[in-house]
């Protein structure tokens, strides 16, 4: 008996930091982030997004220092402040281009969560992407540094996105066509949210509703082929539906016309290592959704890479 894998495939899965079960291999000790790894919890909590992580290392010790970032804690909005410094929306977000849009978001004061933010957490990658992952809000460190999934969760699920051969390189990185055409490519990470919640509190009803209209925008300017929706205000929001991720992931569900496929967020992974082999069949599943890496996915349902005994 055999995992069925080919190098490829055990590569990618190494990418995503899962390892393939083999029939014959003498008992494995722990990994030190399993036995890190806290029990199974029903879902990710504010506090495990990204925020748990740590801010990036500088790159190199003959650069100047660089400016020093601002403070670690910055101080926490009272969502009872008074309204008179929030403002509505713009107008006109449905018909906005890239920089109208980024400028909107970085003004924007329609909800309370303008007054404790350091700065606004627009998106990164590929302006013209196949893909596009929207998780929840910015946490501590996205809001330092300005952009979504950072730290850890950001590095997992960088490994997660080059599994499948993606990644969140801007649109000048992109693939050039023989004919000069930038091919479509990459990845475009954008959060529901473009504003920290105080003390990473859950996103509130009506700070989704405000902020909806950008990510709208967003999704309707990059045009993906699918969506992956990680954690479950992310996806509650976008679907509109209170249902657990447990009972939504294996679907292909809509959001403005566009295929999308739920899973858990990379915080969560973090600390429920076994539903890193759920993470992988959603990723199988949205290869397959968006007509890319058919052969993987057709190899990956024939035979699951990942036993059950990996995790007991
Ligand atoms: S969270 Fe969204 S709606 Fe609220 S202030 Fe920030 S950008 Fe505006």
């Amino acid at each position: 008996m055999t995992t069925g894998l080919d190098d490829r495939q055990r590569a990618m899965l190494a990418e995503m930091g899962i390892r393939v079960w083999a029939p014959r291999a003498a008992a494995r000790a722990p990994a030190a982030d399993e036995q890190a790894a806290a029990p199974v919890a029903p879902q990710a909590t504010p506090a495990g997004r990204s925020d748990a992580t740590r801010p990036r290392a500088a790159t190199s010790a003959a650069k100047p220092a660089p400016p020093p970032l601002p403070a670690a804690t910055p101080p926490e909005h009272d969502p009872a402040q008074p309204a008179a410094t929030l403002a509505p929306r713009p107008a006109g977000i449905e018909s906005m281009d890239w920089a109208q849009l980024e400028a909107a978001v970085a003004a924007c004061r329609a909800c309370a969560l303008c007054t404790g933010r350091t700065q606004t957490v627009f998106g990164v990658g590929s302006r013209r992407a196949d893909w596009m992952v929207i998780g929840e809000a910015p946490g501590e460190n996205e809001d330092r540094l300005g952009q979504p999934f950072v730290g850890q969760a950001g590095k997992l699920l960088d490994n997660m996105l080059a599994a499948i051969g993606l990644s969140r390189q801007a649109d000048a990185d992109d693939p050039v066509a023989s004919d000069g055409t930038p091919t479509r490519q990459g990845v475009y990470i954008a959060n529901v949210l473009k504003c920290r919640p105080p003390r990473n509190r859950n996103p509130q009803p009506d700070e989704i509703a405000q902020c909806e209209p950008y990510l709208r925008r967003q999704v309707a300017l990059v045009q993906p082929r699918i969506i992956l929706a990680m954690g479950r205000f992310a996806v509650q929001s976008l679907l509109n539906t209170s249902e657990p991720i447990g009972r939504l992931r294996g679907r292909v569900h809509q959001y403005e016309g566009v295929p999308v496929i739920v899973t858990y967020h990379p915080a969560y992974l973090l600390r429920a290592l076994p539903e890193k082999a759920k993470a992988w069949q959603d990723l199988c599943l949205a290869l397959e959704v968006a007509g890319r890496g058919a052969s993987a996915t057709a190899s990956a349902s024939a035979s699951n890479p990942i036993s059950d005994s990996e995790h007991q």
